[in-house]
């Protein structure tokens, strides 16, 4: 059996039932839906083996930032591969692909972050960071900061790390997570948790989380609080607007590191190149993945603020961490080119100031559905939340029954959209033409009348 032989898509489901066991997949599930097998895409639309056309609603999960079907991206790996295909940057070396993104990453990240720290993926890059934020605090002669602040739903990752940095209680169920040195405040989930607060009374008392575990804690026992600047896994969650200014607010009265993950955010998502630069915040560490090869190639990495980056390099002495695969020269390549179209194509600008207001404000006209209790977004970003009852908020009785219902519906009429729990999410690629965006909502339109039909609302 070679990669060249053609195989039908009955076939194809019988091999990867029994063998392939796939991420995040209850198997038995699976087994009896059978699996969905894509084949091929363009643009913003994936075609799987049937021949059956799909609006990608979630541009892969959240990294095709330029769309599919960039031959420019498979033309520098083909040429990256026949010169130098794999050469690690262990023992005083490098190579000049991991080279340059290094230096085009800090050309557009926040002004004091300088250097980047490559990995292979998302985790990989949180695991960095925890190695990271404790090495600092032992070189600057504070061994006892080792704790960092998480969230509850925040997401970081799957390795051991970032499910521990990561707030998601099944995941922690499943592995004695998170390990010591850990913890989680709450998320700023206003429409699931606030309340009787208005957004902005919640906004508030949930960055005053941070600052009561800081002072329980004690501020000397706390390293970092990690945030993703919008919940992305955990339900596309825009804090409201009173929330990040207080944070920045705590964080200037601790002397903890910051680190914004910026895995989803980064590279595009919100209109600015990345999350940290659309709320204004200063990281001392911003993870990275996703959008940073727009899928093509896996690659992550951290880029890394002076204050951490000079200690590790002046007071440092030999870090003891890396990958073999850290500043892969293919995978760099890809980075690279994947950069220089987002940039000379002005993609960025293109999400700020056409894309992002458009979609926006057509998924706003959503909020009028029966079914819908609220719609939210930044950017290219997007969340509808299904309800029962729009004036109480109430939902249906199984928790993620409408949303997985919904889900299956806009895959059967030819759009990929992810639920979490009733919450539908969206992401589609950044290059996603305002045509495109009619098209998008349209079908998404479709599947919530759908979806109300089935439910009998
Ligand atoms: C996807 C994701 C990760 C993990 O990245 P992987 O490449 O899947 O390891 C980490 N943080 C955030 C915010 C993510 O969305």
């Amino acid at each position: 059996m070679t990669n060249v032989t053609k195989h039908s898509t009955a076939e194809l489901q019988a091999m990867d039932a029994a063998h392939y066991l796939h991420p995040f997949t209850d198997h038995k599930d699976l087994g009896a839906r059978g699996t969905r097998i894509i084949e091929r895409a363009e643009g913003v639309y994936l075609w799987d083996t049937d021949g059956k056309q799909i609006l990608d609603g979630m541009a892969g999960l959240w990294c095709v930032n330029i769309g599919y079907g960039r031959t420019e991206l498979a033309d520098v790996a083909y040429r990256q591969m026949r010169e130098l295909p794999y050469y690690n940057s262990f023992f005083q070396c490098t190579n000049p692909p991991a080279v340059k993104l290094a230096a085009a990453i800090a050309d557009i990240a926040p002004a004091h972050m300088n250097h980047v720290f490559f990995t292979g993926s998302g985790s990989e890059a949180n695991d960095t960071v925890l190695r990271m934020v404790r090495r600092y605090w032992d070189l600057k002669g504070k061994p006892t900061k080792k704790t960092i602040i998480g969230r509850v739903n925040g997401y970081h990752g799957s390795t051991v790390a970032g499910a521990s940095l990561g707030g998601m209680s099944v995941m922690h169920e499943q592995g004695d997570l998170p390990i010591p040195g850990i913890v989680h405040i709450a998320q700023p989930y206003w429409y699931g948790e606030g309340g009787d607060m208005s957004p902005d009374e919640f906004g508030l008392w949930a960055a005053r989380q941070l600052e009561a575990r800081i002072e329980e804690l004690g501020e000397d026992q706390v390293a970092a609080f990690i945030a993703e600047p919008i919940q992305g896994a955990g339900g596309v969650i825009v804090p409201p607007v009173t929330y990040w200014p207080e944070v920045k607010r705590i964080l200037a009265k601790y002397d903890i590191l910051l680190v914004i993950d910026e895995v989803i955010c980064g590279f595009g998502r919100t209109g600015e190149w990345f999350g940290s630069q659309y709320y204004d915040l200063k990281p001392d560490l911003m993870p990275i993945a996703k959008g940073m090869t727009s899928g093509y190639l896996p690659m992550g990495g951290v880029i890394v603020g002076d204050r951490v980056a000079n200690a590790l390099i002046d007071d440092g002495g030999e870090f003891f961490h890396g990958y073999t695969y850290s500043g892969h020269p293919v995978a760099a390549a890809v980075g690279l080119e994947n950069l220089r179209i987002l940039r000379d194509e002005k993609i960025v600008d293109y999400v700020k100031n056409e894309a992002a207001p458009y979609l926006q404000s057509k998924i706003a006209e959503l909020a009028a559905h029966r079914l819908v209790g609220e719609v939210r977004g930044v950017g290219l970003l997007g969340a509808i939340e299904l309800v029962k009852n729009k004036a109480t908020r109430e939902r249906f009785a199984e928790k993620g029954s409408a949303g997985s219902l919904c889900r299956d519906l806009c895959v059967r009429n030819g759009l990929v959209m992810r639920a979490v729990g009733d919450t539908m999410i969206m992401s589609p690629p950044l290059v996603i033409s305002l045509a495109e965006i009619d098209e998008l909502v349209k079908r998404i339109r479709l599947c919530l009348d759908l979806t109300a039909e089935q439910l009998g609302i």
